[in-house]
Order: C-alpha cells, then structure tokens, then sequence
C-alpha cells in the first residue's frame, strides 16, 4: 500500500503526478522545479509563504514555555502545520512554458 500522504504533486502545465514529495517542500520563487514530463519550470510564487505565519506565532508562543518537551512540541508542530498548509493552499505556477515540443520522446 502507498501512502495517501507522500503522494506526487500534478505539474500545473501538464497535470501529470511528475513531482516527488519531497522535491516539492524544496521549489520556491527563485528554485524551480523542470518538469521531466513536458520540460516546463515550475515554481511557487513569494504570495505561498504565508503558511509560515502560524509556525513563526508557535514559535514565538514557545519562547515562554519552560519545559523543553513543550517547545520542542510547539516548534516541530509548527513545521506540520506549515508543510501540510502549503502542500494543500499554496499552488504551483508555470513559471516558463516549456520549449517546442519535441518530436521525439
Ligand atoms: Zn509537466
């Protein structure tokens, strides 16, 4: 059984499943991502950040904690939310159409 949760990413050029799970979490405005499907580049826009903002307020909140447990807890619960949010809200753009189709694959 595959898990549901590390699924591939749709290329927003192509809509095919082209892109892993991991590489997602590491495309950005000025870290593109080339489709191996249709050779489009694909990045997030700087708009895609916002996600950080309920990671950067728990971090914030764990700086007055005293157990140790508990900031780490706040911190890495952060980061969940922070990925989950932007793998669900944050969409992918074509940032460069890809070039002339080829003829051959
Ligand atoms: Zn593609």
């Amino acid at each position: 059984m595959v898990s549901n949760v590390f699924k591939n990413f749709e290329c927003p050029n192509c809509h095919k499943p082209t892109i892993g799970f991991w590489r997602r979490q590491i495309i950005g405005p000025t870290a593109p991502f080339e489709c191996p499907n249709c050779g489009a580049e694909v990045i997030m826009n700087w708009s895609g950040y916002w996600p950080i903002i309920p990671f950067m307020a728990l971090w914030a909140i764990s700086e007055f904690v005293e157990s140790s447990a508990l900031y780490w807890g706040l911190n890495i619960a952060g980061l969940i939310i922070w990925f989950w949010l932007t793998n669900q809200f944050v969409p992918l753009v074509v940032k460069s159409p890809p070039p002339t189709t080829k003829t051959t694959g």
